[in-house]
């Protein structure tokens, strides 16, 4: 009766170190497989994630914050913070962040109605604090938080099930060069289209690519076929980096996604220093 029973146990125990091998990973542990290396900092920032939407609430806000959280761990650039309340754009407090992560907060205007309030977040800017967008931070705002942002949200006909064709606009350029090796790539998401967006004041990195098969079939609203994905920005002494994509949770643990994300951190916290100038919209090939 001993070996059969001394058999039995060996088989469960296999079985359950197969299975324990198989696991599929959690988010997090996808967050953290995939998080790229960085140069070393020169410092450690603080920034503050600011996940509180007053509109849709996407369900990767919380991914959106395990991916900062991880980010701080395994590059050592920043210490965050997680809030959803606004108190913390507060004179007092807002000055001691170097850059704060809008995690998807669709329609900021709807929550911070206070015009003080609204002021003291531009100033931040404008004095030199760096703004990271994330997806539906471009939806909505007031008219200094468009301008600021760079767009605005004005619908999406390339929806979040599809995948769309992604134009690296920048190869060379220190955010987006790694990304696919500053190849074009295509990428499940949904992807805005904005309205008070203006080229001539963005740094546009990357944009739909038109001439990939699926994404040129949608017809969108503008008249120039401008539709930008991710660019960056000086607005006054500040650095805004914004990123269209970010609805579906797995960007968050997106490897070329992180790269330009990580790289883009750097450039809003003031640690890398990287062109803004902007660039007029190249050729159709
Ligand atoms: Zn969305």
């Amino acid at each position: 009766m001993k070996k059969p029973l001394f058999l039995t146990l060996l088989c469960v125990l296999s079985l359950g170190l197969f299975a324990a091998n198989n696991k599929k990973p959690s988010e997090r542990e996808l967050v953290s497989q995939n998080m790229p290396k960085i140069e070393a900092p020169s410092k450690k920032y603080k920034v503050l994630c600011f996940s509180k939407p007053y509109g849709f609430r996407h369900n990767s806000i919380e991914i959106g914050k395990t991916m900062m959280e991880v980010m701080a761990e395994k590059t050592g650039l920043f210490d965050v913070t997680f809030s959803e309340d606004l108190t913390e754009f507060a004179p007092d407090r807002i000055k001691q962040y170097d850059a704060i992560c809008l995690n998807n907060n669709t329609h900021l205007q709807k929550g911070m109605k206070d015009e003080k309030m609204r002021e003291t977040f531009i100033k931040y800017v404008k004095n030199g604090g760096g703004i990271f967008a994330i997806h539906s931070a471009t939806d909505g705002g007031w008219k200094e938080y468009v301008e600021m942002i760079g767009g605005n949200f004005d619908g999406h006909p390339w929806g979040a099930g599809g995948t769309w064709g992604i134009a690296n606009e920048d190869p060379n350029h220190p955010i987006v060069k790694d990304v696919y090796k500053g190849e074009n790539f295509t990428i499940k998401d949904e992807i805005y289209q904005y309205k008070d967006f203006d080229r001539s004041k963005n740094r546009v990195l990357m944009t739909l690519d038109l001439s990939h098969e699926a994404t040129g079939k949608k017809n969108g609203k503008r008249a120039d076929k401008d539709y930008a994905v991710a660019w960056v920005k000086n607005y006054g002494e500040g650095r805004v980096f914004v990123s269209s994509l970010g609805h579906n949770k797995e960007i968050f643990y997106h490897p070329e996604i992180l790269k330009m994300w990580a790289e883009g951190f750097r450039f809003v916290l003031g640690e890398a220093d990287v062109d803004t100038s902007s660039v007029p919209k190249p050729a159709a090939k």
